[in-house]
């Protein structure tokens, strides 16, 4: 399944991630991280692995897409 790792403590909180995933997949939870940002949680089968959230995260390192490989027949 596809899936987003994000790094609590890498995050800014700045939502760019869930305003712009077209699944809704990752949402602002509740808990705080070291520097007092409330950061990103992925909660979602949804995924697409489109990167978008990726791409669109000013923090380097903060998030990181990963694709299901396609499962081959024969
Ligand atoms: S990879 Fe695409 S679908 Fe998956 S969480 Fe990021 S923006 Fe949403
Ligand atoms: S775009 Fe990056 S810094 Fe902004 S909320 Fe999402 S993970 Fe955090």
């Amino acid at each position: 399944m596809n899936h987003v790792l994000i790094e609590p403590e890498q995050c800014k909180g700045c939502r760019l991630c869930v305003n712009y995933c077209p699944r809704q997949c990752i949402a602002l939870g509740s808990s705080i991280n070291k520097m007092g940002y409330q950061y990103a949680e992925f909660h979602s089968t949804a995924c697409i692995a489109c990167g978008i959230c990726y791409y669109m995260c000013p923090e380097a390192g903060a998030i990181t897409v990963f694709e299901e490989m396609a499962e081959k027949n024969g």
